[in-house]
């Protein structure tokens, strides 16, 4: 996902250009926004975290872009794309050094496992609409 600061901040672009760049192939993708109850239910893992609450209310204060991709080692390759959670410690170059603004507002999500990849595209995708090889 793009979250709604980067979505605000007018990234869209630029992030997908250094997703493509990167060699990820983009098979499913849309802009919508996350109500409190789909946020909540997206972060349900970290329903017991102190930031629970802030987390949920940034995640459903505007747009964002939802998107699944395709590559080689996806999900460690993506981490290492976007960069640390906190921007501050983020890689120079990575999405997050580039167009996060805090801890919080950390400009893009990325998918923790193969496994979770699956549960969070059934979570924003209809099978029909994920154009995967
Ligand atoms: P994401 O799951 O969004 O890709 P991440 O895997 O790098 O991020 P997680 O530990 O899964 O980090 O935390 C999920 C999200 O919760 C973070 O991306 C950030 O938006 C928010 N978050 C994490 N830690 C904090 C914190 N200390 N204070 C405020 N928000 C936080
Ligand atoms: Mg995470």
């Amino acid at each position: 996902m793009i979250k709604p600061d980067a979505v605000r901040g007018g990234h869209i672009g630029a992030i997908l250009d250094k997703i493509n760049a990167a060699g990820f192939k983009i098979v499913a993708m849309k802009m919508t926004q996350l109500s409190k109850a789909t946020a909540g239910a997206f972060y349900a893992v970290h329903k017991e975290r102190p930031f629970y609450d802030e987390l949920v209310s940034f995640m459903s204060s505007g747009p964002i872009v939802a998107a699944v991709l395709e590559k080689e080692n996806a999900v460690d390759d993506f981490r290492k794309l976007i960069g640390a959670t906190n921007p501050a410690e983020a890689e120079p170059g990575t999405i997050r050094a580039l167009y996060a603004t805090n801890v919080g507002e950390n400009a893009v999500h990325g998918s923790d496992s193969d496994e979770n990849a699956t549960i969070e595209s059934n979570f924003h995708f209809a099978g029909c609409d994920v154009f995967a090889d």
